[in-house]
């Protein structure tokens, strides 16, 4: 399938109560968008996704919001985790005791300082790759793309616009008069 032209959209939405509340209203539509791109995503959709994602960490600036830091439980891995307490000056024991639950970093992270992360330059893989647009195999995803669409500017732009660079026939879109 030929990708339709780029399209331009409007100034991305930063908003994150407006990003919550849109999330929750294209609850259904993003549910039918994701079986629609299950059956009819076009050989280049993880490049296509590529794109979007660099193009909204251009136009998004991740320092005033953190809203994933302060928001998601995190699977670090156990290396990650050693750095992170030695970090604090705390034994790894007392970190998961701390912070963690059922293996994972309760929100919000103990790295986060403000809207910053603290140990930035050394960050986990898993906060380098967040909302993980980037990665292959983007239609085996979609369900955690969806969860991160309600919390991240950059989740809920690109894949807005997804909606609008694939031409996706909306099943709930009006009919036009003489159509
Ligand atoms: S380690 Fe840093 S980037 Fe990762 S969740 Fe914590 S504050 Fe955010
Ligand atoms: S990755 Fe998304 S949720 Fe995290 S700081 Fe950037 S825009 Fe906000």
């Amino acid at each position: 399938m030929k990708l339709p032209k780029y399209v331009s959209v409007p100034t991305p939405e930063i908003d994150l109560s407006r990003i919550q509340q849109l999330s929750q209203e294209h609850d259904d539509e993003n549910c039918e968008f994701r079986s629609w791109l299950k059956q009819y995503a076009p050989h280049g959709i993880d490049g296509l996704v590529k794109t979007l994602s660099q193009k909204y960490f251009a136009l998004i600036d991740c320092t005033q919001c953190a809203n994933c830091c302060r928001s998601l439980q995190v699977e670090f891995k156990k290396s990650e985790l050693h750095t992170i307490a030695k970090t604090l000056g705390q034994s790894i024991e007392a970190f998961q005791k701390q912070a963690m639950s059922e293996g994972k970093v309760n929100p919000p992270c103990p790295m986060l300082n403000g809207k910053l992360c603290s140990i930035y330059e050394n960050r986990p893989d898993v906060c380098r790759s967040f909302p993980h647009l980037e990665q292959p195999q983007f239609t085996s995803r979609l369900i955690g793309v969806i969860e991160n669409v309600a919390i991240c500017q950059i989740a809920f732009n690109a894949f807005e616009e997804l909606k609008v660079k694939l031409a996706w026939p909306r099943p709930s879109a009006p009919l036009r008069p003489n159509s």
